[in-house]
């Protein structure tokens, strides 16, 4: 006799546990959120303009941030997660900005530099960072 899980445990007078089932919404954004990561990360690396860098890192910190709230909106998320979540976001936003730096001669993205300490000297070409 074939029976599936669930309606065993039916039988056995037990509610089957919630499944975790995330929207389809926020699947689908979870997944911009992870293509948009990606082109961030390989635009970091691959890009020589600090300048411009330093912009698009500012604003996509901003964005992905959003993204994140978003998807955690989309979600059956319990209640006050705002409040637990928004916190959470400006540390790590904070964090990754502080310690995301670029290099004003060859242009590299310096990622996991210091925290407190100022700006030191790129390790590719000696150049100053900022
Ligand atoms: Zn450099």
């Amino acid at each position: 006799m074939r029976q599936s899980f669930q309606s065993l445990l039916l039988a056995q007078g037990q509610a089957p546990k919630p499944v975790f089932e995330p929207s389809r919404e926020a699947i689908v954004l979870w997944a911009v959120g992870a293509v948009f990561g990606l082109f961030l990360a390989a635009y970091l690396y691959l890009s020589r303009n600090a300048v411009l860098k330093r912009k698009v890192f500012l604003v996509s910190s901003f964005v992905g941030a959003t993204i994140v709230l978003g998807v955690f909106y989309l979600m059956p998320s319990p209640p006050g997660w705002f409040l637990f979540v928004m916190p959470v976001l400006v540390i790590i936003g904070y964090i990754n900005i502080r310690t995301t730096r670029f290099c004003q001669s060859c242009g590299r993205t310096l990622f996991r530099q210091p925290m407190f300490t100022r700006p030191t000297f790129c390790p590719y070409c000696g150049g100053e960072v900022s």
